[in-house]
């Protein structure tokens, strides 16, 4: 499968990581749109939100679980982030493997364009 985030997470393509285990990884936006912004994947490939199902839903959960603990590790914790999903083309999801990210650093503003 030619999936960008699959090569990334075999490191078939070099990234910026800031976490990995046997489940997930973190990489820094190629294109930032905060001071910080990363990414976090499932290393096992699933399309979009409408794929997240009772087989997956606890690699989704983890990534959860482990997006405060970078939070507090990069010190955003306190300031305060978000975390998106784009899904589909109007959701903006432009990379067909799912994805979270997580932006901090500035004031965001609600609501999205
Ligand atoms: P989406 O638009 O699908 O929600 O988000 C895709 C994100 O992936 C974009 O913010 C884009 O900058 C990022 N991105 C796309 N290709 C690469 C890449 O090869 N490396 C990294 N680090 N980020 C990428």
């Amino acid at each position: 499968m030619d999936c960008i985030f699959c090569k990334i997470a075999n490191k078939e393509i070099d990234s910026d990581i800031i976490y990995e285990d046997d489940k997930i990884i973190a990489f820094n936006d190629l294109n930032p749109q905060a001071p910080t912004h990363f990414l976090v994947i499932p290393k096992k490939h699933i399309a979009s939100a409408n794929y997240i199902d009772s087989s997956n839903v606890d690699i989704i959960a983890h990534i959860m679980m482990v997006i405060p603990k970078l939070a507090k590790e990069l010190k955003i914790d306190n300031s305060g982030y978000r975390i998106v999903n784009n899904c589909g083309k109007d959701g903006g999801q432009s990379v067909d493997h799912i994805h979270y990210h997580v932006l901090a650093g500035r004031q965001l503003q609600w609501p999205p364009g």
